[in-house]
């Protein structure tokens, strides 16, 4: 069965904000001279700078997203501009708008799909080729048969699909439905910030398209609208990258040296630490120590009492509790170290799979091989007289570690006191 994935709220936050002030901007009869200017000069804008930021960074399917978007923008605009002044549309009009009605949508789908290759050159040119020879070819067209194109482009193929508010050529749609489908289909296989971008940016452009010559703004703003989508989520993705920890999702060191300095009076800091995970690793190997990593995180992701939980590195998590005393945080402390102790982890390391599922069932029924578990240690600290700056709780934590791990392993300590199992909570004196 395949696997469900969460939609993330948080990736699509920004996009969606993005587009409900484009609307409203694209939509608000007169913008003030101040973002009537802005919007002049926006989509030029972020091309140079979200366009030398991928270019940095190399992100070759979000710079030629950001070039497509513009090119269409371009075209469109003289055509709209041309409108405005003169109150009648330019004679090339129809032809210009239905050849990039369909072209937007069709190359914005190709590069957004259009997955990085490790070669960044290879990338690159590859790009480039398909965008020119696409351009090329209509743009040729579009000069030696500008009636023949046109007629081409406007014929209603499906009567009987056709609406009245259908106006754009009918073969964009069934483009952008594809383009639509496939841009889920990508975010629901990997869910990431551009991805989501890319879906949100698709659904502005069905919008824009429709409302160039009819709503005064819906060009500028909704092409920069789009364009800026795309930088916050390569931005976004960057801020992912520095922040969270990629083996097992959750924040980082770095996220967790932020949170420190933001603590105020009460806090409480745990360290936990996968007992005995050297020998895991040299008994399993290196990929199924990784699995464990992500069921220990998972585990400790869902502690209660307001706690966060962050990878200090290696085998090794932080929980912060803040605004708490550790009487408060010790049941839940104790709460996952159990979770974690009895969590049966299923083996789905190649090696250790048998070759067909009658072997499979017969192991699984038998000896139970394929399933492993493992127990960690936490040493628990909070802000005393003894160490009152966050360096010292969290090296008073680190201690109380190496007190659990002394005193067995499996258990939670907190200082001086540690305890195992149903031994009654005690908290720190200090
Ligand atoms: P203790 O109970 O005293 O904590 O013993 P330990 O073996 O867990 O402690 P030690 O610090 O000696 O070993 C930690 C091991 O964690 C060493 C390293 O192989 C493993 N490790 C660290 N990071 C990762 C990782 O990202 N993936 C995997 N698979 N193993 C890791
Ligand atoms: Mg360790
Ligand atoms: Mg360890």
């Amino acid at each position: 069965m395949p696997r469900l994935v969460a939609l993330r709220l948080g990736h699509f936050l920004p996009a969606l904000l993005l587009l409900g002030g484009g609307l409203l901007a694209a939509t608000l009869p007169t913008l003030t001279d101040f973002f009537t200017s802005l919007f002049n000069v926006l989509p030029t804008l972020l091309l140079l700078l979200g366009g030398t930021f991928c270019v940095v960074y190399g992100r070759q399917r979000e710079l030629f997203m950001l070039l497509v978007l513009y090119l269409g923008y371009f075209l469109l605009d003289e055509q709209v501009d041309h409108y405005r002044e003169f109150g009648r549309v330019r004679e090339d009009a129809a032809l210009v708008f239905h050849l990039s009605s369909l072209l937007l949508p069709a190359l914005y789908g190709l590069f957004a799909l259009w997955r990085e290759r490790t070669h960044l050159i290879q990338d690159l040119i590859a790009r480039g080729a398909v965008l020119l020879a696409v351009g090329g070819v209509a743009a040729a067209l579009a000069r030696r048969y500008p009636h023949g194109l046109e007629q081409w482009l406007s014929v209603i193929r499906w009567p009987s699909l056709h609406a009245e508010w259908m106006s754009l050529v009918q073969l964009a749609y069934p483009v952008f439905l594809l383009v639509i489908i496939a841009l889920l289909v990508q975010y629901l296989r990997t869910p990431r910030p551009v991805h989501a971008v890319q879906l949100v940016g698709a659904l502005a452009l069905l919008w824009m398209l429709p409302n160039t010559f009819i709503q005064p703004h819906a060009l500028q703003v909704m092409s920069s609208v789009v364009m800026l989508m795309i930088v916050v989520g390569v931005a976004h993705e960057a801020y992912q990258m520095a922040f969270r920890d990629e083996l097992t999702g959750l924040p980082g060191r770095r996220a967790l040296n932020e949170r420190l300095q933001r603590l105020g009076r009460n806090y409480v800091i745990a360290m936990a630490d996968v007992d005995h995970f050297k020998k895991f690793n040299d008994t399993h190997g290196h990929d199924v120590g990784d699995q464990v990593l992500r069921v220990v995180a998972s585990q400790l992701r869902k502690v209660g009492g307001g706690g966060k939980v962050y990878r200090y590195g290696g085998e090794e998590f932080t929980l912060v509790f803040a605004g708490k005393g550790i009487e408060q945080c010790l049941p839940h402390l104790e709460a996952v170290r159990q979770a974690v102790e009895r969590y049966q982890i299923q083996l789905r390391d190649r090696q250790q799979r048998p070759a067909d599922d009658k072997a499979g069932r017969q192991r699984r029924a038998g000896s139970g091989a394929s399933q492993v578990s493992v127990t960690v240690s936490i040493g628990v600290a909070q802000p005393g007289l003894e160490h009152r700056s966050v360096e010292a709780v969290l090296k008073a934590a680190d201690k109380a570690l190496y007190g659990a791990k002394s005193a067995g392993r499996n258990c939670v300590s907190c200082q001086a006191q540690r305890r195992r199992g149903a031994v009654k909570l005690k908290a720190d004196a200090s």
